[in-house]
């Protein structure tokens, strides 16, 4: 198998005939063997019915139906999981992706690019509510991921095989995937995509997902820069907050026994031990972060590190010893 392509669905009924004539089109002009993979999100309309008739007529369907809704990002991961082409390509079921753009896609993978990811560079949604803050977003993710791309919310992407069966997704985490990926050691580049106003349906998101993706960021940033090593972060916090509440501390005990400064009055010394006490905590959550850690990467036998491959030994590409 070539390519396959992983579309969320919730509550798409009218887009998804469009999207099968639409997706089997440019698939076909690429004259690759693929497979499209419908998740169901456990819609509420019929959508469900319509895509058990698009696989009743092609066997190159395949629909994943969920229980319940489980949100796009489980959609997407379910997507990755039932994959079994060497490129794996993400995209809306909603016709708001071109599904004309994944030849493109595809040339830059088969390049050498291990991500390829849309730029919707003229995006047709609202301004305030969605290009702005899609605007700061992506100034934000690419500052502190350090994985510069100018759009981390479209869904069009394409992945080479091992990074999409490799990565692991919670919350809200699809968009961040090129940046969880670069922590794999993983290439990427944008590639422009077009990008339509939606024509069916509504969208099934609000303003209230930014602050659900930038909780997320600090997540992602988290497991990036620090997940093997957490007492790094909470060790050097801790041991700031309290060494600075002991200088306090001992300035006053000083000023208290040979200047006659009485102590009692001071609200600095709850700061003090306030900092002494926060520091001590942040210490003891970064040791307890530690052992998480090694549970974590020891009971899935999950290894620190991720090969490209071995040279002198008959293993290839693997990213684990086993
Ligand atoms: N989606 C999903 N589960 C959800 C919400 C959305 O599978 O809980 C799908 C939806 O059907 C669509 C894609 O995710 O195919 C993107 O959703 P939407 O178009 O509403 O997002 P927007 O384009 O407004 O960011
Ligand atoms: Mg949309």
């Amino acid at each position: 198998m070539d390519l396959s392509v992983v579309v969320p669905i919730y509550n798409e009924e009218e887009n998804i005939p469009y999207l099968y004539e639409e997706i089997s089109d440019a698939l076909a002009e690429t004259g690759r063997s693929y497979e499209i993979i419908f998740v169901d999100d456990g819609s509420r309309d019929t959508s469900l019915q319509v895509l058990e008739g698009l696989q009743e007529r092609d066997e190159r369907v395949v629909v994943v139906s969920f229980r319940r809704n489980f949100g796009q990002t489980a959609a997407m991961s379910a997507g990755f999981d039932y994959a079994e082409g060497e490129i794996c390509i993400t995209m809306d079921g909603d016709l708001q992706n071109d599904p004309r753009d994944i030849p493109a896609l595809v040339a830059k993978v088969e390049e050498g690019y291990d991500v390829v990811t849309g730029w919707r560079f003229d995006r047709k949604d609202p301004y305030l509510s969605r290009k702005l803050p899609s605007k700061l977003a992506n100034r934000l993710i690419s500052w502190i991921t350090g994985v510069k791309l100018n759009d981390y919310g479209c869904t069009l992407k394409a992945f080479r095989k091992e990074v999409a069966s490799n990565i692991r997704l919670y919350g809200e985490m699809h968009r961040f995937i090129p940046a969880i990926a670069s922590g794999m050691g993983i290439s990427f580049t944008e590639v422009k995509v077009n990008h339509r106003a939606r024509r069916f349906g509504s969208s099934k998101y609000g303003i209230s997902r930014t602050l659900r993706v930038v909780l997320d960021l600090i997540t992602v940033k988290f497991l990036l820069s620090y997940a093997t090593k957490p007492l790094h972060v909470f060790g050097g916090v801790g041991f700031l907050s309290s060494s600075l509440g002991m200088i306090m501390a001992l300035v006053m005990t000083i000023q208290r026994q040979f200047f006659g400064v009485p102590l009692g009055s001071r609200p600095l010394l709850l700061l003090a031990i306030l900092l002494i006490f926060i520091g001590i905590q942040f210490i003891t959550i970064g040791l307890v972060a530690e052992l998480v850690v090694r549970t974590y990467h020891e009971s899935q036998s999950k290894p620190i590190y991720h090969v490209r491959r071995v040279l002198g030994r008959d293993q290839g590409a693997s990213s684990s010893p086993a």
